[in-house]
Parts: C-alpha cells; sequence; structure tokens
C-alpha cells in the first residue's frame, strides 16, 4: 500500500510501505476512505513534535471503513463506517476512566502519526478500536464527519470549554487557520455579543467574518489590543484563544485578555514562550493548556446530525490519495492557495 512517511524535518513523501496487520485483540484494520492533513502535521515537519521519528506514517484524521478486527473488538465490525479520532483511548486507565483520553497512560492518546503510523494511508491500523472511533451516522458522508476527528472536538474543548466562554462575552481568537475557524464555529454555540478575529493574513480574515466573526483586525497592519479594548470599554476579552502556536500569538493572546479572564491556549508550541508574571500576578487570570480528550466528539455528532454544525465549509480542496504531495503543498500556503482543510480521498 502507499502511505505519506516521514524522514525527519521538512521531508515526507508519498511512498510504498507494508500494509498494517492485526497486532493485539483490540485493534481492527481500517481502509481509509477520506483523511485530512492537520496544522499539527505542519509542525511535525518543521521538527516541532521531536517524538516524531525518520519512516513514521503521519496522520490522526479520518473516515474509513473497517476491514479486519481483532478478537477482543466488542463493538466495531468488518464494514462498519468509522470516524478515527485523533485520540486513541485504552478504556481502563486512571484518565479514561475520568474521561480524559487525551492523557491515555494505557497505550492511547494521541499516538496515531505520532507514536504509531497513522492514517495518511491507504489502510491504518487503529489500537483500541472500540473506544477510539465513532461509527459515521446513517447518511452523513465523508465530509460531514471528518473535521469531528480532531479541529473542532479540539476547538470546541480546549478553546471553547476550557476558556468558559459564555453568553455576551467578548471573545478574542489570535490566528483563523482551521482551529481559529473551528474555536469561532464552537464559540457561536453559546451566544458571545462579540467575536473578534485576529490574523496576519487578509483572506483568511474574509474567512472568519463567512464563520462568524463580527470583528477582524490584521495584527500587522491595526492594533488588535485597541480594538479589543474599544469593545470592552478598556477592559479586555472575556475569553482570549490562542490558535497560533508561536511565542509572539501566546504572549499576544495573554494581553487581550481582561482581568479575571480566560486565557485557552490551543496551539501547538515548539519553543518557549514568555509568560509576564510581573505584569499578570493581580490580574486574576486563568492560563488553560490541553490535548483534546475528545469527550464532545458524540456531543459534536448530534449538532452536525441536527445541521447546527456545517462541518463541511472548513473544505476548500480535494484530491485523491496518490496526490498527497500536492494536497500537503497546497495546505502547507494558505496564504497563496486560500486552503482552510483539504480533504484526501480513495478512489
Ligand atoms: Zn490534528
Ligand atoms: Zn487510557
Amino acid at each position: 500500500m502507499k502511505a505519506v512517511v516521514y524522514h525527519g524535518p521538512g521531508q515526507m513523501a508519498w511512498e510504498e510501505v507494508a500494509k498494517p496487520t492485526l497486532q493485539h485483540d483490540t485493534d481492527a484494520i481500517v481502509r481509509v476512505d477520506s483523511v485530512t492533513i492537520c496544522g499539527t502535521d505542519l509542525h511535525i515537519l518543521k521538527g516541532d513534535v521531536p517524538e516524531v521519528t525518520d519512516g513514521r506514517i503521519l496522520g490522526h484524521e479520518a473516515v474509513g471503513t473497517v476491514e479486519s478486527v481483532g478478537s477482543g473488538v466488542m463493538r466495531v465490525k468488518p464494514g462498519d463506517r468509522v470516524l478515527i479520532s485523533c485520540i486513541s483511548a485504552c478504556g481502563t486507565c486512571r484518565f479514561c476512566r475520568e474521561g480524559r483520553y487525551g492523557l491515555c497512560v494505557g497505550g492511547g492518546g494521541w499516538v496515531l502519526g505520532h507514536l504509531i503510523d497513522g492514517t495518511q494511508a491507504e489502510y491504518v491500523r487503529v489500537p483500541f478500536v472500540d473506544t477510539s472511533t465513532h461509527l459515521v451516522p446513517a447518511g452523513a458522508s465523508d465530509e460531514e464527519v471528518l473535521m469531528l476527528a480532531d479541529i473542532l472536538p479540539t476547538a470546541y474543548e480546549v478553546g471553547v470549554v476550557n476558556g468558559h466562554i459564555g453568553p455576551g462575552d467578548v471573545v478574542a481568537i489570535v490566528g483563523v487557520g482551521p482551529i481559529g475557524l473551528a474555536a469561532i464555529t464552537g464559540a457561536r454555540l453559546f451566544s458571545p455579543s462579540h467575536i473578534v478575529a485576529i490574523d496576519i493574513t487578509d483572506s483568511r480574515l474574509e474567512i472568519a467574518k463567512q464563520f462568524g466573526a463580527d470583528v477582524t483586525v490584521n495584527d500587522r497592519r491595526d492594533d488588535a489590543l485597541r480594538a479589543v479594548h474599544e469593545l470592552t470599554g478598556g477592559l479586555g476579552a472575556d475569553v482570549a484563544i490562542e490558535a497560533v502556536g508561536t511565542p509572539a500569538a501566546f504572549e499576544r493572546t495573554v494581553e487581550l485578555a481582561r482581568p479575571g479572564g480566560h486565557i485557552a491556549n490551543i496551539g501547538v508550541h515548539g519553543e518557549p514562550s514568555t509568560l509576564h508574571l510581573e505584569t499578570l500576578w493581580p490580574r486574576d487570570v486563568t492560563i488553560t493548556t490541553g490535548l483534546v480528550d475528545t469527550y464532545s466528539t458524540p456531543t459534536l455528532l448530534r449538532l452536525v446530525s441536527s445541521n447546527q454544525i456545517d462541518a463541511t465549509r472548513f473544505v476548500t480542496h480535494r484530491f485523491a490519495l496518490d496526490d498527497f504531495e500536492t494536497a500537503y503543498d497546497a495546505f502547507s500556503r494558505p496564504g497563496e492557495t486560500g486552503a482552510v482543510k483539504v480533504v484526501a480521498s480513495a478512489s
């Protein structure tokens, strides 16, 4: 079969590899029908995620059809269409029992395309398949559910819920790539009074408006802090969300929050950021970080099924699996290509 194989920073290829086989009795082998590329994959290619080693198949988000299952699998059966979550869950460790699957210490957590081979392939071995996949609702297309593998639960749990967004809040979102757009989507479920989208690329700010941001600021040209203060009588945002993963973006996000406000970091960071405690200590802010747990995926699936979230609007580019390298190129140059999310599908 063929797969996207990582060969060190800056190097990947769609190349021939061995088809995966069942290794544990709770595994399944799933034929990948549709798969996407994550901003995290670009962080891996930049060398920000050093646990990913040469030879690893990338990808942690897919919709596929189950081909075979191990003898210990109870729920999932061959022929099922499943959403493969970015987080695997052993289901029995302390953290899984608390619904904190992202922290799983029983062999799950974020392992696909990270510590074990991932989904950007014709076939993938999914560990703990009963507790790590969701059945695709009857009648739903791949594209309607694919964004629930990662970006929608990530933005919802780590940005919206951790940030405690409530009705009437002013929400500032730094970075409106796919995760920032997903944060806008999740924030709108809670009726904030304003969503301020902040980026340095005008085309992305235009898309943020379509997703429901009512104020957009190009922070290279204009001053996001002034814009947020104008909306809030000089106080700052109730909730400030970091959706980039750079020191500059994190430090900017912290500046935007009001005293007593919430700062929710979603970005994947590859280097240290400065935490200005010399100014923050009397401001009563709450700063949260997190890897998604995906406890919200069933809720989000219901919202997709009832048309309260349109997850297909993220998809701007479509490719065949064999064109994976072109898909990566389009996704990695969003300023020129206008890509939000790209989908590669089996023919
Ligand atoms: Zn991801
Ligand atoms: Zn676990």
